[in-house]
């Protein structure tokens, strides 16, 4: 008999949770303005809400810690870590910082001004906030493909090289300080971006004289991906795909509370020199002096090992097959779920599931509290309260796709837990004709408005006539 699969790890610390009561978590979702943002830990029995900084460290993670050196300049954990990101990326400069969009605050800090435009595949919230607020644009080149949730494309982070040519000839050199590559692509459902692409990419922009740099949260699930869906992969290493993914990029944001496995931090990975020198600047403002830049000497040292675990193949194997194991059986409860699964999350289609709620009334969101109250699972909303208004109207912009994402943070839960998340939705899935109407926003922030958004629900003009 073929052996099944089971994780390449075994369970060493563990920390309770508690299950809740529908009513209580009716009474907690209200209080919370039915934002789910807003709730407290342990009003939550499974929380799917994001993969950042919330998986289990391990053992060896742990005790690089205790090797930590707190020196405020020139410590052994940044030479260590600096080290790590040289052996994995491949780039000699680096600067840490606290977290990703640190990293992308100083980087663009030196890079980004007033009236530019930053093409690339779906950007991040984040990266999209920081382009905005400096009075810039994102300009999205993703092909079509990742935009309808039941076509079936290995690589739906693509660029679209007609789209992004097209950005390359309509604008000046000047006005383009970079290209961003996100691997793998969040926005567009955790979705990877091929070696080919990412050569396209590289060669199309340095014909145009373009800097690109990879927005690399997710880059080892990217590895993974071209490795078992691209031909001529298969035998290479993680870590030789890795090397060869940033072979085409002169320099990297990084949240390494994704794929390096720690509960904190970022950093920002250059080739050229000059670049490195303006960033660190920015760094030295905003983040702290180069050789700490916002992270503890312990923790540039859990990091530098992370960075060696999350490129392992093992490691990626066990991650990937759980988030298509909770996939898997959505599927086969009829729940409609974005197909081919992504690296990190799965996500529901709530336009599919709930096509009698309209779009103005935030579908998405009004999923995500529907599964909160079922069971206490907690999603996130990837839909229009997350695509905020434009800068220049102030309207809502209405996505393409209005996603629930279910988030699984990495060596957290087990297979069990994925069986009651599925349970549930099919639950909700069972009874999606009673849910009649959304939410309306009552109170929003101006930027990044889906962290603090207050709703109520939805009420009907005519209703009670
Ligand atoms: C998480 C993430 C960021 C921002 O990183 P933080 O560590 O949350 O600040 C940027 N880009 C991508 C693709 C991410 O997934």
């Amino acid at each position: 008999m073929e052996l099944p699969f089971a994780e390449s790890y075994k369970i060493k610390m563990v920390e309770p949770i508690r299950k809740s009561t529908r009513e209580e978590r009716e009474r907690w979702i209200k209080k919370a303005n039915y934002n789910l943002f807003n709730l407290r830990s342990n009003q939550v029995f499974i929380d799917l809400l994001t993969d950042s900084g919330t998986g289990a460290m391990s053992d060896r993670q742990w005790a690089s810690m205790m090797l930590g050196d707190e020196s405020y300049a020139g410590a052994s954990s940044y030479y260590n870590l600096k080290q790590a990101i040289k052996n994995i990326t491949g780039f000699d400069y680096f600067l840490p910082t606290h977290q990703g969009r640190a990293a992308e605050n100083v980087l663009f800090s030196a890079l980004v001004s007033e009236g530019n435009v930053v093409p690339g595949n779906t950007h991040f919230d984040t990266t999209k906030g920081h382009i905005e607020f400096r009075k810039a644009s994102a300009i999205d080149c993703t092909i079509e493909e990742a935009f309808d949730t039941t076509v079936d494309h290995p690589f739906k982070g693509n660029i679209d090289l007609n789209k992004l040519e097209s950005v390359y000839l309509k604008y000046t050199n000047e006005q383009i300080p970079m290209v961003i590559v996100t691997v793998t692509c969040n926005s567009s459902g955790g979705q990877p971006v091929s070696m080919e692409n990412l050569k396209d990419v590289y060669d199309l922009s340095k014909k145009y004289g373009i800097r690109v740099i990879f927005d690399s949260a997710r880059f080892a699930e990217n590895a993974y991906f071209i490795k078992t869906r691209e031909q001529g992969y298969a035998h290479h290493t993680i870590k030789d795909i890795v090397a060869e993914m940033f072979s085409y990029a002169d320099g990297m944001t990084m949240s390494s509370k994704k794929d390096a496995i720690v509960n904190m931090g970022g950093f920002i990975a250059l080739k050229e020199e000059e670049v490195f020198k303006q960033a660190a600047q920015y760094n030295i403002i905003y983040e702290g002096f180069i050789t700490y830049g916002g992270m503890s000497g312990r923790d540039m040292n859990a990091l530098a090992q992370g960075l060696d675990e999350g490129t392992e193949f093992d490691y990626l194997e066990s991650r990937i097959k759980q988030v298509a194991y909770l996939g898997q059986k959505l599927k086969e409860y009829g729940v409609p779920v974005q197909e081919p699964f992504g690296g990190h999350a799965i996500f529901v289609d709530a336009k599919r599931f709930l096509p009698h709620i309209p779009v103005e009334q935030y579908v998405a969101q009004t999923l995500a509290i529907e599964l909160y109250k079922e069971a206490g699972v907690r999603g996130v909303e990837i839909g229009t309260l997350l695509a905020d208004r434009d800068p220049a109207t102030r309207e809502n912009r209405y996505p393409k796709l209005e996603l629930l994402r279910l988030a699984i943070p990495r060596r957290t839960y087990t297979n069990n837990h994925m069986d009651v998340v599925a349970a549930a939705l099919k639950n909700v899935y069972d009874r999606r004709n009673d849910i009649k109407t959304g939410y309306k926003i009552i109170n929003e922030a101006p930027i990044l408005r889906h962290f603090t958004v207050e709703l109520e629900p939805y009420v009907k003009e005519s209703m009670g006539v």
